[in-house]
């Protein structure tokens, strides 16, 4: 089985081995690396100053990531449904993935949460069965390994994959753990599984997911979520489920502050229980509760292209990304629906880098903060962290040090190039 990454191509080509301290110049004559203090200034820089664009794309594809929202169901590539739409004889509105992508990717033409949410109508025909669930779990995972996210959260509704072709919701969750199972033995990525709460579909429903999510927490289930159409159906009515949920063990993580208002943030912390917010992209609309947000440490999903495509904040410019980051908000960078947005996680990381204009210790501060917004053990967390500390310090040498900035220009100052773009 494949375990290489789109990326090891270009490390290949451009990792050449020299020896940590010593840059070269393009006429390949050593001269003297930055040293420590430099080091300790570049890594406060503008990454994009420091690295070049292009550089600074393929840093962010290497470095070791963790996705914390990210929809199973809206992982799926047009490639995945027609191969599984070719064997099971299933009728789709086109059977190459150019004529397929508008009905399952976000186009211009889609504006709002409910635009994106219509996308869900074709992706709904891939679960016909157990095998096909099994597919779609273990490509979700081998697509978050090739962008080197070394640990995920995959969030999905149980009840709404089963409904598609009346499955039973035990074959629904045989086919995702099985997936799990056989990514884990091919690909280094870890998977821990979220369960959705469908806020349309009311309190008893709410209750049913509730328990189930309890009955699988000895298999990877680490949380109950409350998804879905946010503007019509705010979090109050189902805060007794959830803090059933939270008695029993599980963590709680709500959809709020996208296409509602911060109430719905105020809300799902204080009633719903929430440890982390989906999105909160809102929650400045209210200084209250971006205030609270701030003093419990309650992390923020956030998800820069999805936010944009479904209308919770207009563009990347006006994106509280930085205001919440800069007021000290332990904010995350997810990819939401990577399948339905066409990105990957890198792709977001880069877009928000290059906007705001963060530097490299920032970037390691995304990162780090995705790890302790984890549901996992502390002592989990803690490996993660000095082991994706060590690869992310390792990389910055290999950009910034050994690596080609220096390269491009010798009459720059060693590893701070001009914008290589
Ligand atoms: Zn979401």
């Amino acid at each position: 089985m494949e375990v290489g990454n789109i990326h090891s191509q270009f490390i290949s080509k451009k990792a050449s081995p020299v020896k940590p301290g010593v840059s070269l110049k393009a006429s390949g004559e050593a001269q003297e690396a930055p040293q420590h203090k430099d080091l300790v200034d570049i890594r406060q820089k503008p990454a994009r100053e420091v690295m070049g664009k292009e550089d600074l794309r393929n840093f962010l594809g290497e470095i070791p990531k963790v996705d914390l929202h990210r929809h199973l169901e809206g992982s799926i590539e047009p490639k995945t449904l027609i191969s599984i739409a070719k064997r099971k004889g299933l009728e789709l509105p086109a059977y190459d993935e150019k004529g397929l992508k508008p009905y399952l990717q976000v186009t211009d033409q889609d504006k709002t949460l409910l635009d994106f949410l219509k996308k869900f109508d074709t992706i709904g025909k891939a679960f016909t069965d157990k095998d096909a669930i099994e597919e779609i779990t273990y490509e979700a995972v081998k697509d978050a390994n090739a962008d080197n996210v070394k640990y995920a959260e995959f969030r999905f509704s149980p009840v709404y994959m089963a409904s598609q072709y009346g499955l039973k919701e035990e074959d629904v969750m045989k086919g995702i753990l099985d997936g799990v199972k056989k990514a884990k033995e091919d690909f280094d990525t870890d998977v821990k599984l979220i369960m959705i709460v469908e806020r349309q579909m009311g309190v008893d429903h709410a209750a049913h997911v509730g328990k189930m999510a309890e009955q699988y927490m000895d298999k990877g289930v680490v949380a109950l979520d409350l998804a879905n159409d946010e503007f019509h159906f705010p979090p109050g009515p189902y805060a007794e489920v959830f803090q059933k949920a939270k008695d029993a063990g599980l963590n709680i993580t709500v959809h709020a502050g996208e296409a509602g208002g911060a109430d719905n943030v105020k809300v799902s912390i204080n009633d719903l229980k929430a440890d982390r917010i989906g999105h909160g992209v809102r929650t400045f609309e209210d200084p209250e509760v971006e205030k609270d947000v701030l003093n419990k440490g309650i992390p923020l999903e956030m998800c820069p292209t999805s936010n944009i495509q479904t209308g919770a904040t207009k563009s990347l410019e006006t994106h509280p990304f930085k205001r919440y980051y800069d007021k000290g908000i332990k904010v995350t960078i997810n990819t939401d629906d990577p399948g339905v947005s066409d990105i990957v996680l890198s792709d977001d990381y880069y877009k928000i880098v290059d906007q705001f204009g963060f530097s490299l210790q920032d970037v390691e501060n995304f990162v780090m903060n995705g790890v302790d917004a984890a549901f996992l053990p502390q002592d989990e967390k803690k490996a993660m962290k000095e082991k994706y500390g060590k690869e992310i310090a390792a990389l910055e040498e290999k950009y910034l040090v050994a690596g080609t900035p220096a390269t491009k220009t010798s009459s720059n100052k060693p590893g701070i190039p001009s914008d290589g773009a």
